[in-house]
């Protein structure tokens, strides 16, 4: 049967008369005012469960929403359900404010403000919106240097709206990591890192929590780093460091975003073998052991593009944010490696290594191993 459509007077009227006006726009939506006398259920949660907010199905039911789409396709719903008098509003509230009809505009709180204004444009995205900006407030993430790759990550990462970051970092800010480590300012040289992050970050966005951890990562912490978090972010690039993290991060069965730069060039990859064993490669599964000291070289010995770390850094970022809400494809079993120089992107297939002594399936933790120290710096 076609649902019946009405203009925002007749609603009105009927409303006045006993009818129930349901307005099934998004919470943030809502907040910027409705039709008054309104009630207020965002058009996913309504479908899920009508009869949670409607016990009965033969009240008289005005359903509106923005323009009269969304309206429309939750009345048919609603009456696949069993409600048998429901009706939609015809170019929903925009036309009810044209008409000046009654308007009343929720109480929010301070906090409720500031998430929908600071949030607008993620809550503007389906593939975000309320549900996914509450997921990422309530994730928590590990940074493991607040430098190059570090900096620009974390800085988006608190942006979007991430809960709670966790940075870790031993080293204290120098002139020379300026020329890429944003979070950092010239007044702060000599400060230790993880601080400058933490006032940086704080400013950007007071709604994130910072953890600071001056700590560099050793088999002795990377647990108790790691405990609690949704997914680590490997801004270290050094092999002792990364091979402690992919290891604790299959074992504790928690994704790892890496990233790596050098000179022109970087790559970034997920390796999420942790949660599908045998399914997905680890870092072992590419390099079983650490190259030797004198393949290795650091960012201090053979130099980096400053806007590089910048790039993958944010590559790292954007996968982050893709898994902690569950969008979209992620890098998972695939290495993108990018040229600045030519500005050119190429990307290789990763296959889980069945004899991975870390994350082939059944078989046991071989335990931590401290490699030598021989690439100190942290980018
Ligand atoms: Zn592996």
């Amino acid at each position: 049967m076609a649902i019946e459509e009405i203009t925002p007077r007749q609603a009105r009227e009927r409303q006045l008369r006993g009818a129930v006006l349901v307005d099934v726009r998004e919470a943030h939506e809502r907040a910027g005012g409705l039709a008054e006398g309104a009630l207020g259920v965002a058009r996913a949660a309504l479908e899920a469960d009508p009869s949670a907010y409607l016990p009965e199905r033969d009240a008289e039911l005005l359903l509106i929403c923005q323009a009269g789409a969304r309206s429309m396709q939750a009345a048919l719903a609603l009456q696949a359900a069993g409600y048998v008098r429901v009706a939609s509003v015809a170019g929903g509230t925009t036309r009810w404010i044209a008409e000046e009809l009654p308007v009343a505009r929720p109480e929010l709180d301070a906090d409720r403000l500031d998430f929908n204004e600071r949030y607008s444009r993620h809550l503007l995205l389906p593939e975000v919106g309320e549900a996914g900006q509450l997921k990422l407030q309530a994730s928590r993430v590990l940074v493991i240097g607040a430098g190059g790759l570090g900096s620009p990550a974390a800085f988006y990462l608190a942006a979007a709206g991430v809960g709670q970051l966790r940075i870790a970092d031993d080293d204290v800010v120098d002139r020379s990591n300026l020329q890429r480590q944003i979070l950092h300012t010239d007044a702060r040289i000599g400060q230790p890192k993880v601080a400058s992050a933490q006032s940086t970050l704080c400013a950007l966005n007071p709604r994130t929590r910072i953890e600071a951890v001056a700590e560099r990562v050793t088999s002795a912490n990377v647990e108790r780093l790691l405990d609690g978090v949704d997914l680590v972010l490997d801004g270290a690039d050094n092999f002792p460091v990364r091979y402690l993290l992919n290891d604790a991060c299959v074992k504790l069965g928690i994704p790892l975003v890496y990233g790596a730069v050098q000179r022109f060039e970087g790559q970034v990859s997920v390796f999420d073998a942790g949660r599908q064993r045998g399914g997905a490669p680890c870092y072992r599964c590419l390099f079983p052991e650490p190259p030797a000291p004198e393949f290795a070289p650091n960012c201090s010995e053979a130099g980096v593009l400053g806007v590089l770390p910048g790039v993958i850094g944010l590559l790292q970022a954007t996968e982050a944010v893709k898994l902690l809400l569950g969008i979209g494809e992620p890098l998972r079993g695939r290495l993108l490696q990018f040229d600045a120089l030519s500005m050119r992107f190429r990307e290789l297939r990763l296959r889980p290594d069945p004899d991975c002594v870390v994350c082939a399936p059944h078989r046991a933790f071989p335990g931590y191993i401290d490699y030598a120290q021989f690439c100190a710096t942290v980018l």
